[in-house]
């Protein structure tokens, strides 16, 4: 079946407010199924290491790529809506006493990569990858180049806090090979940015983009978020119109989720503050039907791209995917994921570094890889990983396809949620018939809630919440 391109001229404003009301429900964004929240103990280095061998015996032999994630976890300054992993301080040589950690590593790495394996894509996030010096950057660089091959063209990206970044350090970068930045803006409502401790002008904004264009960077993200204390309909408007004139190639809009019991941070946001569940839709409506009139394609969830983006185009052309950094143009690889917390996704293992420095640092003096917990997929997670990721970037599910691939009956094999769609269909979100189902525009606004469907963990969850209650 094909899919519509989710265009908000086709819903109308009213008829979007009242489905995000009933539908928009906070859960996964499923940048991996299972989510990272399923993770368990009973994966360690050895089950990331036999992950490893087995692609080292096959396909790094054939010369498959890899991406490569760093995380830096250092900031500044905390933010107080932030539920990242990060150590905040102004001590730059924590940078530098991080980088001999990498190193350590990537040395255990490097003996359990092929001679050719090389890297397609490498990813600088954080916390704040600028928290880095240029020198530790580059250095941190050539470490991995020295290791591990990466391909002619590979694409490097890096997440820049625009407070700590002037004009010439982006040339630098860019010089470095970077191609591809992304900033959090968040809102750059003056009295918002003060309630959650993060403040930084249109300008400043502004100056690295000219920067980065000017120096031949190809891809700018602008970061922001809905649900913030203290933001107003005509506070976030005039955001939006900012972000809309200073035309990134791509927006990520978050939602803010407020959960002070996990993250500490979150504390010190006055819960009063916030706006009303309402009013939230209100905000994610008004920025979703202003990026629509900008010109922005929206990709269904959280992200929107100018239509001559690889994303908007890999979109239109059903090759969109998702990954740890959200919607990507580009092949599905095998990940390994470096630094305190990161995730790496090898064959059928997710695996999670150590979350805590100490740990991390701990296992690494012990020659040891610092795999703290993670996941081995079966087949029934291949598989509605396979569906989930075929609903949240593709916007349509071929019944034929999966049968062939995965050798059952798609009907009767996902009976449930199947019945389960009939709602959505009922509201005019999708539509389907003997071959499968597809979203309608109205459908993209909600597509996680409807890829949920298939979350057999969520499902069991939700199921025991309920019986929970009857009893
Ligand atoms: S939001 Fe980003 S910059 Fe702010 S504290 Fe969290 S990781 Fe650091």
């Amino acid at each position: 079946m094909q899919n519509d391109f989710p265009v908000i001229q086709d819903v109308q404003a009213a008829d979007m407010l009242d489905l995000l009301s009933r539908y928009a429900q906070p859960g996964p964004r499923y940048t991996s199924y299972p989510t990272a929240d399923r993770f368990v103990e009973a994966i360690g280095p050895e089950d990331f290491l036999r992950a490893l061998q087995n692609k080292r015996g096959h396909a790094w032999e054939r010369a498959q790529p890899i991406d490569l994630y760093v995380h830096i976890p250092f900031c500044e300054q905390i933010c107080y809506y932030c539920a990242c992993n990060k150590v905040v301080t102004k001590h730059k040589d924590r940078g530098v006493a991080y980088l001999e950690l990498l190193e350590l590593e990537l040395d255990l790495l490097k003996p359990r990569l092929s001679e050719k394996t090389h890297i397609a894509n490498l990813h600088l996030g954080g916390g704040t990858p600028s928290f880095l010096s240029d020198a530790s950057i580059s250095a941190l660089l050539q470490m991995i180049r020295s290791r591990v091959r990466v391909a002619d063209g590979a694409e490097q990206a890096i997440e820049l806090d625009p407070r700590t970044v002037d004009a010439q350090r982006v040339r630098n970068l860019v010089s470095m090979g970077f191609r591809r930045i992304s900033m959090g803006v968040q809102d750059f409502d003056p009295r918002v940015q003060k309630a959650v401790h993060r403040e930084q002008s249109v300008e400043q904004v502004r100056d690295l983009m000219v920067a980065a264009r000017a120096s031949g960077v190809k891809s700018i993200n602008l970061d922001l978020i809905h649900g913030l204390p203290l933001q107003t309909l005509e506070g976030f408007s005039k955001t939006v119109n900012s972000v809309v004139e200073l035309r990134p190639d791509r927006v990520a809009l978050y939602g803010y989720a407020h959960l002070p019991q996990r993250f500490a941070p979150q504390r010190r946001i006055h819960a009063e503050q916030l706006p009303t569940p309402q009013d939230r839709v209100q905000l994610l409506s008004l920025a979703i039907e202003r990026f629509s009139r900008a010109g922005y394609v929206y990709l269904g969830m959280d992200h929107f791209a100018l239509p001559d983006d690889e994303l908007a185009i890999a979109h239109q052309s059903g090759r969109l995917r998702r990954n740890f950094q959200g919607y990507t143009a580009q092949a599905d690889h095998d990940l390994i994921g470096i630094g305190v917390s990161s995730i790496s996704h090898v064959g059928s293992i997710y695996s999670q570094n150590a979350k805590t420095l100490e740990l991390y640092e701990q296992s690494l003096r012990q020659g040891l890889l610092p795999v703290e917990r993670g996941i081995a997929l079966n087949r029934d997670d291949e598989l509605r990983k396979a569906v989930i990721m075929s609903i949240m970037c593709n916007g349509n599910v071929d019944f034929a396809s999966f049968n062939a691939t995965f050798l059952i009956d798609f009907r009767s094999y996902f009976d449930t949620p199947l019945t389960q769609l009939q709602k959505y269909e009922a509201d005019g979100l999708l539509t389907s018939d003997e071959s499968g189902f597809c979203l309608t525009p109205k459908g993209w606004f909600v597509v996680r809630t409807i890829a949920s469907e298939f979350d057999r963990y969520l499902q069991a969850d939700r199921a025991r919440h309920a019986y929970s209650r009857v009893l």
